[in-house]
C-alpha cells in the first residue's frame, strides 16, 4: 500500500499536575502528531514527544524533520516495506529520534490497518496486558503523599517516585509514601541523574532497615558517567535501572555487555520507535537484562504504541506508560484500556485510536 500524504500537527498539551523531576519542572508538553494517508484511504497516526534534556532534540527540530525530510523519504513508498523505510528515516534523522518515532508509530498503525490486525498481533504478542506505574512528581512532601494515596485509590499498584534532592530528604519522602500506601504497593524510584554513587548507596543502605517494597532505583547518576552507574550497580542490593544513559541501540549494547545496570528503560522517543526498541530488547535479552518500556509526557497515540511494543517482548519486565493520563487536552481517545493499574490494548486495527484534530 502506497503512502500518499505525510502531515504533521504541533500541539501544546496542558498537564493536570506539575511534572517535576530533579532537573526541572513543567506545566505543558509540546508534541507533534503525525498523519500518514495511504492510497487505499486508510490513515496511520503517530506522535512525537521530544525531550531536549535527554536527547538534545528540540520541538523545532522535530517539526523540521517532519515537514522537510519525511515527505521526501515516505511519499509513494510501500508501507509493507516498513523495515527499509525505518532504516532510511533513522539514517537521515539520527538527531531527531522523536520525529522518527512518530513516523514509525504511524507506519505501524497504517500497516496494522492494511493487515486488519492490532499491531501487537501483527508483531506477535507475548502477553495481553502489563502493569503500569504512575508518576508521583518531585513536589512538596505533603502533596506527594496525597497524590500517592490518590493514585492507589484509583487502582494503581505501582508508583514511580521522583527523587533527587538530597539522599536524606529523599529517604524521608520514600518512607512517608511507603507508610501511606502500604507494602503491597510497588515503589519504583527515579533520581534522574541527581546523585553521586555514594549518595545512592547511602540511601539504599538506609532504606534496608525499613524494607519498603522497592522494585528498582532508576538513573541515580549522570547520564554520560556510565562507570558511576556501574559502581552503584555493583554494590547495590536493589536493582539499578539505566534511563538517560540508554538512548539507542549502541547504548543498549554497551550497557548490557559491560553490565552497567541491571535494567534498561527503553523509550520510543529516545530510540526512534518500535522497530528500534525491539532491536534493543533483543540485545538486552541476549545479555540477560530485563527492560522497562517508559515514556515522556505524550499523547495516548504514542503511549498505545509503547504498550503494543511492551506486549511483544519477553525482555520487558516493567511498563511505565502513564504520560497521557496527566494531559487534559489530548487529541486522541482509545488506544489503551486502564484497569486496576494494568494496561490492555484495544482489539481494533492498528493501535485502535480515534483522533480529533
Ligand atoms: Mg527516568
Amino acid at each position: 500500500m502506497e503512502i500518499n500524504k505525510v502531515e504533521s500537527f504541533r500541539r501544546t498539551f496542558q498537564l493536570k499536575h506539575t511534572s517535576a523531576v530533579a532537573y526541572g519542572s513543567t506545566e505543558t508538553a509540546e508534541n507533534v502528531v503525525v498523519k500518514l494517508t495511504a492510497s487505499n484511504g486508510k490513515v496511520g497516526w503517530g506522535n512525537c514527544a521530544p525531550d531536549e534534556y535527554v536527547t538534545g532534540e528540540k520541538i523545532e527540530d522535530t517539526e523540521r524533520f517532519l515537514t522537510d525530510a519525511a515527505p521526501e523519504l515516505l511519499l509513494h513508498r510501500d508501507v509493507g516495506m516498513l523495515g527499509v523505510l525505518n532504516d532510511e528515516l533513522l539514517r537521515h534523522g539520527a538527531r531527531t529520534p522523536a520525529a522518527c518515532a512518530g513516523l514509525n508509530i504511524a507506519l505501524y498503525d497504517l500497516l496494522g490497518k492494511c493487515a486488519h490486525l492490532p499491531v501487537y498481533r501483527l508483531l506477535g504478542a507475548c502477553r495481553s496486558s502489563i502493569l503500569t506505574s504512575v508518576t508521583v512528581s518531585l513536589v512538596n512532601l505533603d502533596d506527594a503523599v496525597n497524590l500517592a494515596q490518590e493514585y492507589v485509590g484509583q487502582g494503581f499498584r505501582a508508583l514511580k517516585i521522583k527523587i533527587g534532592t538530597t539522599w536524606q530528604e529523599d529517604y524521608e519522602r520514600i518512607v512517608a509514601i511507603a507508610g501511606a500506601v502500604g507494602k503491597e504497593i510497588e515503589l519504583r524510584l527515579d533520581a534522574n541523574q541527581a546523585y553521586e554513587p555514594g549518595d545512592a548507596l547511602a540511601l539504599l543502605a538506609k532504606l534496608e532497615d525499613q524494607q519498603p517494597n522497592i522494585a528498582f532505583l532508576e538513573q541515580p547518576t549522570r547520564a554520560r558517567h556510565i562507570y558511576s552507574l556501574k559502581e552503584v550497580t555493583t554494590h547495590s542490593t536493589v536493582p539499578i535501572m539505566a534511563d538517560e544513559s540508554v538512548i539507542g541501540l549502541k547504548d543498549a549494547f554497551v550497557l548490557t555487555g559491560e553490565m552497567i545496570a541491571h535494567l534498561l528503560n527503553i523509550k520510543l522517543m529516545k530510540c526512534g520507535g518500535i522497530t528500534m526498541a525491539m532491536k534493543m530488547l533483543a540485545i538486552a535479552e541476549a545479555g540477560g537484562i530485563s527492560c522497562m518500556i517508559g515514556c515522556m509526557d505524550e499523547s495516548v497515540i504514542s503511549i498505545a504504541a509503547g504498550l503494543h511494543c511492551a506486549l511483544c517482548s519477553g525482555a520487558v519486565m516493567y511498563a511505565d506508560l502513564d504520560g497521557h493520563l496527566d494531559i487534559s487536552n489530548d487529541v486522541a481517545t482509545g488506544g489503551v484500556v486502564l484497569k486496576d493499574g494494568h494496561l490492555y490494548p484495544v482489539d481494533a486495527e492498528g493501535f485502535g485510536l480515534t483522533v480529533h484534530l
